[in-house]
């Protein structure tokens, strides 16, 4: 069935897919066709069961088709489903995640992690005057032109476009760096006029997960501090994933402007930035920087946020962390009792099997992961009913739905893959 719809669907849609990386090409097959979600698992069009590890990204924290966000949902869509003025919804889930994040004194919410990325950037040149931003290496925040960048060889690259249609006077002025390399960071800052600002996955996982190391995060805020220069956490993946408050918690690290996406939106098109109030009043009809959305901050998405985020706590963390870490200890423990040379990389409940020996600390060593090993990996489990993120360089994920038993399954089919 799945090798129909995937016909029809390139008769359809560009390429297939909305969204590349859904095309399988870097594990090759055809693409299952996914029709059902309820708790771990996914049903394909013909039915056939699969306990996700992708859980759309990370999105689905408590598990598919949840009772209370599928009634939250239910709820309003009887209402209606977009208004396009001000609801008390905004302000509700503002304040829950206000909770959360303290620094976030201000939020805006977008419909995607993208444009939440290319708003704030807007603001933080806005905000200093300055037009330089810098990213690194295998960090993602979104499709935006100036994001989508690549670095080249030497310590800090003002970087050519990684996409055809992204002008090289946009992408010239994002210098990429490598991730976890405080050297770097402070011989960019000494060479440099100071950017707008830093943007950074605190805890990368689009490289695969990779944890940020002892003092990185440190030094990038003293740097950006000292040199008027807006520090930017994307956690549009971490954020209510790794811990209650996200990485800023969890590594004590306050930033200027932090991203939220996918958990906060239940699984509905989603996005949010927010900073103090200095900052964000800088944002239109305040302030000079513009910024809007028809469907931001939607009715639909901010009840499936609110039915989510009133279940989460710092104890559901806890719970689901342990879980995660015993998961990640016992299959790397399995890779070397295959005597594979493979390693799990893991924070909170993201995690990512490498197949390499040691586990990386950049992207540089994160490329180095054997690709074809991993994709024979991915069909074997897919054949044996588990869903992968179909990349060797992405997270995997764990919800709340995903009890004991489910690991335990999970751990004997990768016995065998
Ligand atoms: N930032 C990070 C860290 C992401 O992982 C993603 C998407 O995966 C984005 C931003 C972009 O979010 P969206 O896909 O909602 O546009």
């Amino acid at each position: 069935m799945s090798a129909k719809a995937w016909a029809e669907a390139r008769r359809a849609l560009a390429g297939g897919v909305d969204s590349p990386v859904r095309a399988f090409k870097a594990v090759g097959g055809t693409p299952v066709f996914m029709s059902r979600g309820l708790g771990p698992h996914l049903y394909d069009d013909e039915g056939k069961r699969y306990l996700d590890l992708c859980l759309s990204w990370g999105a689905i924290i408590l598990g598919h088709a949840d009772e209370g966000v599928t009634a939250a949902v239910q709820r309003q869509a009887v209402l209606g489903t977009s208004f396009g003025t001000a609801t008390e919804a905004e302000t509700a889930l503002a304040r829950r995640i206000q909770e959360a994040f303290p620094g976030m004194e201000r939020i805006r919410f977008t419909s995607s992690g993208t444009e939440a990325a290319m708003s704030a950037i807007r603001l933080a040149r806005g905000v200093t005057g300055r037009k330089t931003i810098v990213k690194f290496e295998g960090c993602y925040h979104g499709h935006s032109d100036g994001l989508l960048v690549k670095a080249g060889s030497g310590l800090a690259t003002f970087a050519c476009p990684d996409s055809d249609g992204v002008p090289e006077e946009i992408a010239g002025l994002t210098a990429v760096l490598p991730y976890n390399d405080s050297s770097a960071l402070k011989r960019f800052f000494a060479e440099n006029e100071p950017p707008a600002c830093v943007i950074v996955e605190p805890v990368a996982g689009n490289m695969g997960v990779v944890a940020p190391a002892p003092g990185f995060l440190e030094t990038l805020r003293s740097l950006t501090s000292r040199r008027g220069t807006l520090l930017i956490f994307d956690e549009v993946i971490t954020g209510y994933r790794v811990s209650w408050g996200g990485a800023q918690a969890m590594y004590g690290i306050r930033p200027d402007l932090t991203l939220l996406g996918k958990i906060i939106g239940g699984g509905l098109p989603v996005g949010a930035f927010g900073g103090s109030a200095r900052i964000m009043n800088a944002l239109a009809p305040e302030g000079r920087v513009y910024q809007a959305g028809t469907l931001s901050g939607n009715p639909l998405s901010m009840a499936a946020g609110r039915a989510v985020l009133s279940r989460l706590s710092p104890e559901f963390f806890r719970d689901l962390n342990a879980r995660a870490a015993s998961f990640a200890s016992r299959l790397e423990a399995l890779f070397r009792r295959r005597r594979l040379a493979a390693s799990v990389s893991r924070v909170g409940s993201m995690f990512t099997p490498f197949f390499l020996p040691r586990r990386p600390r950049n992207f540089t060593e994160a490329a180095r992961s054997d690709r074809r090993r991993f994709a024979k990996f991915f069909r074997a489990a897919l054949s044996r009913g588990i869903y992968l993120p179909p990349s060797a360089f992405e997270a995997s994920f764990l919800s709340s739905a995903h009890d004991p038993s489910h690991l335990e399954s999970a751990l004997e089919a990768f016995a065998t893959c």
